[in-house]
């Protein structure tokens, strides 16, 4: 498979982002936290870039713009003040967030700047209140080994992060603006990945290293990685914001075979002889034809004053529905573009047609309508006519793209590791210098400082999580990957517990326990650390703590003796178990007579039925034994 990548040409580059664990924000003494309250404040803003500004914005971005989007910003008064409101210049770079990025930069061998230099990039996407994200490159160069191989860092760059989405409705966005401000570090691999598996080793290796400064925020959206994918002939697609490193490899195997199956249509087109001309701006208004449709869609869009209009793509019959990738075809990206430049909902094409309630009589009839012979197919929309207009407008340029071949987009992630279109690739020089934010000059001394004190690499970490605390490579690369590495450490130490029982309750159990609907994320490590300190203190048996996990799970609030407590946990005291030990071997004593000594299995059996969870297993044994003896006279 890896050599089949290789002759494709295939090149991947990433961008992994990672929030930093400062006490304040880049620019402001801000708490970097994002609220789930209701916001104790907002207010309304129109972006108004100047015009040396508009001249280097992407398409999509001014298509935003000038779409005459109005932006509703929530705010808290610990997270944000007049800075991220832009009423305020920024603060000095904060020096902890540049800290760790030479902790990174020296981590992987790049070269830090001799000053770092704050800069403005332009996005109007309403993300940020200024306009702008600021950024600064931190080191240049470097290099990790990933499976044997050395993998090139291109920068590593300290940014701000920007406000995060919380609804939109019609021209009205709504953003949260904790987020914006909170230190991110961009740290970009050269092009040389060349197949899927190994774009998601390296993101876990970066990944890895990033958790290893102990200074990272933690928890989904805290990571994002920002995948470039090529192969030859194809195009440069910049896959953004893929939250989860498991899917890395898949995005880039879909994309892969995305981009095939594009020049496999390409390669058709050209049999048949289809050429850019041969698509012609001719929108037909179509909606007599579905004065009586039974289409539900339709139906309501002409209820609301819509029009049906329909755009012949000659000699495009059968290549619109072909699939490209999992529940997606070349009609999907049309819809795509026909929902982002048309604002429709949806478009329908004779491809997938009859159905949805449309007939094919009404099919045969907009054929006849546009002309359309039976190779051509066409697409519809249904809105007001000038939504229809730019709908067809981009389904028609989408469809021209695609008799050259891949167009080079930016595009977003599904769950299931496919891509939906989010808008064309911007522009490169987005740049100019960010005048209100003074240099920093690295300083030997700083860069000394900084690496006498580097942390363990994580193959450094790896090996001394095998030795000192004897656990199998397997489960050490678990806990290393997890987010209670730190605790896991502590806990060993502090109390007597197994680290093999404390490393297997946070890794397998903990997502065995998600698995089964328990909101383990609703667990503080004071809930974790009390319940390995209970099982320390002989409170608890180990088999108990999938239950005391549950339960606290639901009451984070609660402390581990109250789990025991509320569930009936609490270890009987060794004078009530011998007593009921005593008692079972009695009701059994003809079997104790009949088998002697080899009785004991089976008792204990019994006995660890009626007491489990209240007793540890080799108490019961013991006590077993010995009344065992006692009946037999032994
Ligand atoms: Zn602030």
């Amino acid at each position: 498979m890896a050599q089949g990548y290789k002759e494709l040409g295939l090149k991947v580059g990433l961008e992994i982002h990672q929030e930093l664990a400062t006490s304040h924000k880049l620019f402001c003494n801000c708490s970097p936290r994002l609220f789930r309250e209701e916001p104790e404040y907002t207010f309304l803003r129109r972006l108004r870039p100047t015009q040396s500004e508009m001249g280097e914005v992407d398409p999509a971005a001014l298509f935003e713009f000038q779409q005459g989007k109005t932006f509703l910003y929530e705010a808290s008064r610990e997270t944000d003040c007049l800075v991220e409101m832009d009423e305020e210049p920024p603060g000095p770079l904060n020096s902890e967030a540049v800290d760790i990025c030479l902790v990174l930069a020296l981590m992987m061998g790049s070269r830090p700047v001799d000053e770092i230099h704050v800069m403005r990039k332009t996005v109007i996407d309403g993300s940020n209140t200024t306009g702008f994200q600021r950024t600064c490159v931190i080191a240049l160069g470097g290099e990790i080994t990933v499976d044997g191989k050395q993998v090139a860092i291109e920068q590593i760059c300290l940014e701000e992060d920007a406000a995060r989405k919380t609804g939109e409705s019609g021209a009205l966005m709504q953003y949260r603006i904790d987020r914006l401000g909170i230190p991110l570090v961009e740290i970009s691999t050269a092009p040389v990945i060349t197949c899927p598996e190994e774009s998601g080793s390296v993101a876990l290796a970066i990944g890895r290293i990033l958790r290893a400064t102990g200074r990272v925020r933690r928890g989904l959206g805290t990571i994002r990685q920002d995948v470039n994918i090529s192969i030859k002939e194809g195009a440069l697609t910049e896959i953004k914001g893929v939250q989860q490193l498991d899917l890395v490899s898949k995005v880039v195997e879909y994309e892969v075979q995305r981009q095939r199956r594009l020049l496999d249509i390409r390669e058709e087109l050209r049999k048949r002889g289809v050429t850019k001309e041969d698509l012609r701006e001719e929108f037909s208004d179509v909606t007599e034809v579905f004065s009586e449709t039974k289409c539900q869609v339709i139906r309501s869009s002409m209820k609301k004053g819509g029009r049906v209009y329909a755009l012949r793509l000659p000699h495009f019959a059968g290549l619109v529905g072909r699939e490209l990738c999992p529940g997606r075809r070349l009609g999907t990206e049309m819809a795509d573009r026909a929902r982002f430049w048309g604002g429709v909902s949806g478009l329908f094409h004779t491809d997938e047609l009859p159905s949805y309630g449309i007939t094919a009589e009404e099919v045969a009839k907009i054929r006849e309508a546009v002309g359309a012979g039976g190779d051509d197919a066409i697409v519809l929309v249904s809105s007001e006519p000038q939504k229809c207009r730019n709908a067809l407008q981009a389904v028609l340029e989408r469809a021209s793209e695609e008799v050259e071949g891949v167009p080079s987009e930016t595009r977003g992630p599904n769950p299931d590791g496919t891509t939906h279109y989010m808008r064309p690739r911007p522009g490169a020089a987005r740049m100019y210098p960010e005048t209100d934010v003074v240099p920093v000059t690295v300083t030997p001394n700083r860069l000394e400082k900084v690496r006498r004190s580097l942390p363990e690499m994580p193959e450094e970490k790896l090996s001394r999580l095998i030795t000192e605390f004897n656990l199998n490579r397997k489960l050490a690369v678990q806990i290393l990957d997890s987010d209670y590495l730190d605790l896991f450490e502590a806990i060993s130490r502090e109390t007597k517990v197994p680290p093999s029982l404390v490393a297997v309750t946070l890794t397998e159990t903990l997502k065995s326990l998600e698995r089964e609907g328990v909101k383990v994320e609703a667990l503080t490590e004071e809930n974790l650390r009390e319940v390995f300190l209970s099982i320390d203190k002989g409170l608890l048996v180990k088999e108990s703590v999938p239950d005391i996990l549950t339960w606290l799970a639901s009451n984070p609030e609660s402390s581990a003796l109250e789990a025991i407590k509320a569930l009936r946990l609490e270890l009987l005291s060794q004078e009530a178990l011998w007593e009921i030990v005593r008692g079972k071997v009695k009701e059994n004593e003809e079997l104790a007579k009949r088998m002697g000594l080899r009785a004991v299995g089976t008792l204990m059996g019994a006995v660890m039925r009626e007491v489990r969870g209240r007793a540890r297993a080799e108490d019961v044994q013991g006590l077993v034994e010995k009344a065992l003896k006692e009946i037999l006279g032994a």
